[in-house]
């Protein structure tokens, strides 16, 4: 099946005055005999419950026709595992998706309900850290939007991703309780469970079908099953995450003796693999609840898609043909050894056609080169927990190794290199070697990430497969990241470009010709002054400070880590209040430089460089002799609803990573497509970026990637660095001594020693360069004609980022799915 239809009707339809009552009377049914609650007492939490479950139920007409007519079809599809999913809200999406916005809100108001206002009390649904766990939802949703039939595999957790308040200008982590007003848009599927077992022993003889795993614990895998509906209501991908329940929740011989607490120890035990995610971002948990969450996750779903296969056409060897697993990063790279185990141990096949089986079945995407954020497992710790998943892993290396060894040129290998086993480190299994061997393709997530997976980590691997590897540059959806959240441009962009534009999204570069228009200027120009009001409303709500509209909003929002140099940020910041300081009356550019982030809970310098920019904020606006010309916003609880609000509202973007170390980044995708222009590093997908807009279109600085890499190996000193860098002496010692923290003068003396003993992320090699970008950038702002001619460009050639050519991608070369929808062209 290929090219089904360009341009199929909506799968739901009604005359518009119709839909408003329909849809009015499906809310107030929902409201009494789902809620049993009347309008007069009906809360704002009700209204949006009920909002929800009428919107959901034209999503499952959609739905279950999908899934019916992907069935009857017997075609292929995507199963994308990933620990992560960081879906925001959904309610906006799903209604704009739909094409009832318009209707829904009438209908709300005609109830006497904003539907705006309701709309901000749902919940984000925060199962994910940062760009990881939303490109897999924007993925959802792109597969949805495409035609591509696909189901989504993770965890419900209890709690997501930590709430962060910053007190005294710190962060503070709070717990995040996104089902404490249940979830209405899910489905508890409790016929769908499955036994997953930890721990026990191996018994049988080694044949296929004879060996026997006897788990020493068993905890079961309820699914919960959410619809992800695609543009125009076409269709619906399935989000299907998984609940720990424990088999056994209450002893009664334990509580009969008056043991309250061992009554309940081994439900307590099971539900923790599901009660929380982990709030690392590039470096893995490494304690053994996390093993725990991702064998759980992963077995549940290898057991649910087998036996789907198995119950359709009862035999295996097809699996292949008719399934896709896509691995998001390593956290399900145990996929490999449980595909394995279900065909040997449960099925009987041999070892050899299990093996053909799963590495035609499955392909892993690389998140990231860092050598700390590569995961690796204790042996001993995976023997204790999964002694058959470990007998496996060793039968699969030593056949690897034993190949290698035999192949043409094998006596030359380094088989340490290769092996999936570490012998250095106190031997731990390698799950990125794990996934690289179990699969046929893997993938990095931009040009210059895939370029370093084949000369760096995985260079062994790669002469040994040189076909293997292959890129995917990342993409976003359009619909969240332009249709909803920046309705205003979206309607600019309908009338210049045509009506389509929302439906391919590449037609955007019809703009480029318009790309000098004053008229359009003044009309774009306007529609960013209203969302920076927006903006501006809730920076006054949550810091208390004012801020100008009409000042350049230079913005950085992303996960706080040393890579992505929020510090590098934040001290050139410290060298404009000191120069404007010191030459008060120079126009200078305004600025409100506005940070958002949140630092993983153990990760003190993360943690130091949050303190350190409430610190500068403070002094610099309450300074008089800057006044508007500078302020600093550190937004607190950065998470999907506030990208949402921020990105539209953004005219400067930063991304300023070391050289090498963001893989990809997707924040810099949604940036320039909203129209902000970029300061950044040749740095992951930003290079993309840089070459679809073109070099004037873009502010590029810093090293390079290898020029990051010859620094490091040949590193000059700090003191010579600092020494012929204008301003940053000064900048680090006001820093150093206290200058922004009078109260405790020390504070960030270790932070700023720290840069002084290695500069391994290059902020202080990057910072002049940083710096006079930053100059040019005030240079333009002044011209603003040339300034919105930029952004014109960068909005313009940016379609090419969205997820859809993505999906597409992986469909076409990784998946060999036809995609349901084409793109109009
Ligand atoms: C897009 C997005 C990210 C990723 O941002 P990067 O700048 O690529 O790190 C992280 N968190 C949220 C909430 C996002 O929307």
């Amino acid at each position: 099946m290929t090219e089904t239809a360009s341009k199929p009707e909506p799968a739901i339809h009604f005359e518009p005055d119709d839909q408003v009552e329909r849809l009015k009377a499906e809310i107030t049914k929902k409201l009494t005999y789902s809620l049993g609650k009347n309008a007069s007492v009906a809360q704002p939490h009700d209204w949006l419950t009920a909002g929800i479950l009428a919107a959901r139920d034209h999503i499952v007409d959609v739905w279950q026709r999908s899934t019916r007519e992907s069935y009857q079809t017997g075609r292929k599809r995507v199963y994308y595992l990933s620990l992560e999913f960081l879906i925001g809200r959904s309610l906006a999406d799903a209604l704009n998706n739909l094409g009832l916005t318009g209707a829904m809100a009438q209908a709300m108001s005609e109830l006497g309900v904003d539907l705006a206002a309701i709309e901000t009390i749902e919940p984000d649904a925060a199962l994910g850290n940062g760009g990881l766990g939303r490109l897999a939802a924007c993925y959802m949703e792109a597969m949805a939007s495409t035609g591509v039939p696909a189901l989504g595999y993770g965890i419900r957790y209890d709690h997501g991703l930590f709430k962060q308040r910053i007190d005294g200008g710190k962060q503070i982590e709070v717990p995040e309780d996104w089902l404490s007003f249940r979830n209405p848009w899910e489905f508890e599927r409790r016929e769908s469970s499955y036994k997953i077992g930890f721990g026990g022993s191996v018994t049988g003889t080694a044949k296929p079908g004879e060996v026997f795993w006897e788990p020493e614990e068993t905890v079961f895998a309820v699914a919960y099953d959410t619809a992800i509906i695609g543009w125009r209501g076409r269709d619906a991908t399935t989000l299907r995450l998984w609940r720990a329940r424990a088999m056994h929740p209450l002893s009664l011989d334990a509580f009969n003796q008056g043991d309250l607490v061992g009554a309940v120890a081994e439900r307590n035990r099971a539900e923790a693999i599901s009660k929380v995610l982990y709030p690392n971002d590039s470096t893995p948990a490494g304690q053994e609840l996390r093993l725990r969450q991702e064998f759980f996750f992963t077995s549940a779903s290898l057991q649910d898609l087998v036996r789907r296969h198995y119950r359709q056409f009862g035999k295996l060897d097809n699996l292949p043909d008719k399934a896709a697993i896509q691995l998001n990063d390593t956290h399900p790279a145990l996929a490999v050894a449980e595909l394995m185990r279900l065909l040997i141990d449960q099925h009987g096949l041999s070892w050899e056609d299990a093996w053909t089986i799963t590495n035609g079945t499955i392909s892993y995407t690389n998140h990231t080169l860092l050598p700390e954020a590569l995961e690796t497992w204790p042996v001993a710790l995976m023997e204790r927990l999964l002694p058959r998943h470990m007998q496996i892993i060793f039968g699969i290396n030593a056949r690897f190794l034993d190949a290698v060894r035999r192949s043409a040129g094998g006596e030359n290998v380094d088989l340490s290199s290769i092996s999936l086993i570490d012998e250095y480190h106190g031997r731990r299994v390698r799950m990125a070697h794990l996934a690289f061997v179990g699969s046929h393709t893997v993938n990095g997530v931009s040009a210059l990430h895939s370029n370093l997976m084949k000369e760096t980590v995985f260079a062994p691997l790669h002469r040994i497969f040189p076909e293997r590897i292959t890129n995917v540059t990342n993409g976003i959806t359009p619909r969240r990241w332009l249709l909803s959240a920046n309705p205003g441009l979206t309607s600019a962009l309908q009338d210049v470009c045509g009506e389509g534009v929302t439906d391919d999204i590449e037609q955007i570069r019809k703009l480029a010709q318009h790309a000098r228009d004053p008229a359009l200027h003044e009309r774009l120009a306007s529609i960013r002054h209203d969302n920076k009001l927006k903006l501006a409303k809730i920076i006054r709500q949550d810091t208390g400070v004012v801020v100008d509209p009409t000042a350049m909003f230079d913005v950085q929002i992303k996960r706080i880590h040393e890579y992505k140099r929020q510090l590098l940020n934040i001290l050139e910041t410290i060298a404009l209040y000191d120069a404007i300081r010191s030459e008060p009356y120079r126009d200078w550019a305004p600025r409100v430089k506005i940070f958002a982030g949140k630092a993983a809970s153990n990760y003190g310098t993360a943690k130091a460089i949050i303190n350190l920019i409430n610190d500068v904020a403070v002094v610099v606006n309450n300074d008089i002799t800057t006044r508007d010309r500078l302020k600093v916003i550190f937004l607190p609880n950065y998470n999907v609803s506030a990208a949402e609000v921020i990105i539209p509202a953004a005219d400067l973007s930063e991304q300023i990573s070391t050289a090498g170390m963001e893989a990809s980044g997707t924040g810099n995708m949604k940036f320039a497509l909203n129209g902000a222009l970029t300061i950044g590093t040749l740095d992951g997908a930003n290079i993309e970026i840089g070459e679809r807009v073109g070099a004037d279109n873009i502010m590029i600085f810093g090293m390079t990637a290898a020029e990051v890499e010859a620094a490091r190996l040949a590193p000059r000193p700090t003191s010579e660095i600092i020494a012929a860098t204008p301003h940053l002496e000064g900048v680090l010692d006001a820093v150093a001594d206290g200058a922004y923290s009078p109260r405790e003068r020390d504070r960030y003396r270790g932070l700023v020693e720290g840069l002084r003993v290695s500069d391994w992320f290059m902020v202080l090699n990057d910072f002049e360069s940083y710096r006079q970008a930053q100059r040019r950038v005030d240079a333009l702002w002044a011209d603003q004609p040339t300034w919105w001619t930029k952004s014109i460009t960068n909005t313009a050639h940016c379609g090419w980022f969205s997820a859809d050519r993505a999906i597409r991608e992986y469909a076409q070369r990784i998946w060999h799915v036809p995609a349901g929808y084409a793109a109009k062209s």
